[in-house]
């Protein structure tokens, strides 16, 4: 998923990372259909191919978000959106064809944040804030072409600082052991010294020193999106696609996704065993009260009764497996 206010380079950078074209038909709004814009939730999908591992990616693009003139809450659309997904796992999973699950989740969010401020703005910490135990979120630093280098050492320090100052958790690289390779210490050193991503978007491709880059042409030179002096591209999509895609996942699956199911299954007992209350309160059965209904109202008490069983046994595998995991 990809999140931040419009205008950021979301979309150039999601067809500059999977190298299509995935907006050729958008209608870019004008002011007046701004305003009355909801937060537009779109979809695609892309299939990649990564040294001969085929991928089917769905993108989620939230144009518009924080456009409004009351942007209270604009990232409900956004937290909406993450739950359904969860939502579908959960039904999917309890149902009866639990071994081929479309796993929708979002294991990612690429949060953009603007250039132009001085590190994060509000709406940037109640998003992140709102979301951080539902998705794994990585900070991007918008535009980065329009800020020198000593700009953007500082601002990505700057970042960083505010993150932990918030409070704001966000996807943790790996921990690696001493006795594990150097090569992917450093490699994860690299990254995480690099957050948030400074990242340049362009879907055109120009010439630059005699070869044909993806890049920004300006009157004074070419910026190249895949040059690591000029941006954090590769590093970013490296991770993404090759290097950590598959933590994303672990995380989503045993945090996230965890958190809400544990959520689903308390609420869903308080309301079994609510209802069983009623039920009971409801007893002694007034006098003159016919056999069949009588029966029936024992039956659905016993229904009740089992239903509250199974919520309780799952509960109690749950804890027993998370201690496990711990
Ligand atoms: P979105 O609303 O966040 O999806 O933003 P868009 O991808 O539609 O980009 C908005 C404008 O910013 C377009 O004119 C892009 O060409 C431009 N843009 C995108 N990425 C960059 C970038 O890295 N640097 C600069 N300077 N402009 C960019």
């Amino acid at each position: 998923m990809v999140a931040g206010e419009s205008g950021l380079g979301k979309s150039t950078l999601i067809n500059s990372l999977f190298l299509t074209d995935m907006y050729k038909e958008r209608k870019v709004p004008n002011a007046e259909e701004r305003i009355s814009q909801t937060v537009d939730i779109v979809k695609h999908t892309v299939s990649i191919e990564e040294k001969g591992v085929k991928l089917k990616l769905t993108i989620v693009d939230t144009p518009g978000f924080g456009d409004a003139v009351n942007n209270t809450e604009s990232w409900k659309h956004l937290e909406d959106y993450i739950d359904q997904q969860f939502e579908q796992y959960f039904r999917d999973e309890s149902g009866l064809n639990r071994r081929n699950i479309q796993d929708n989740r979002v294991h990612c969010c690429l949060y953009f944040i603007s250039p132009y401020g001085h590190g994060l703005r509000p709406i940037d910490v109640q998003c992140m804030k709102a979301l951080h135990e539902k998705v794994n979120f990585i900070p991007i630093l918008a535009k980065a072409d329009s800020l020198t280098a000593a700009e953007r050492q500082k601002k990505k320090q700057k970042i960083r600082e505010e993150i932990k100052q918030f409070g704001i958790n966000i996807y943790q690289f790996l921990e690696y052991d001493s006795d594990e390779e150097e090569d992917m210490k450093r490699q994860d050193q690299i990254l995480k010294d690099s957050i948030p991503f400074a990242i340049i978007g362009s879907n055109i491709q120009v010439e630059s020193k005699g070869r044909r880059v993806r890049g920004r042409l300006y009157p004074w030179g070419v910026v190249e999106v895949e040059n690591p002096v000029h941006s954090d591209f590769l590093l970013l999509r490296n991770m993404l696609v090759r290097t950590h895609m598959q933590d994303l996942k672990d995380v989503t699956r045993d945090s996230h996704y965890e958190n809400y199911r544990a959520q689903c299954i308390q609420s869903m007992t308080r309301m079994v065993v609510q209802e069983r209350q009623r039920s009971l309160a409801e007893l002694p059965l007034p006098l003159g009260i016919d056999p069949e209904t009588e029966r029936l109202i024992f039956e659905k008490d016993e229904e009740l009764r089992r239903m509250q069983e199974v919520l309780e046994r799952i509960q109690e595998q749950m804890q027993s497996s998370q201690k496990g995991g711990c």
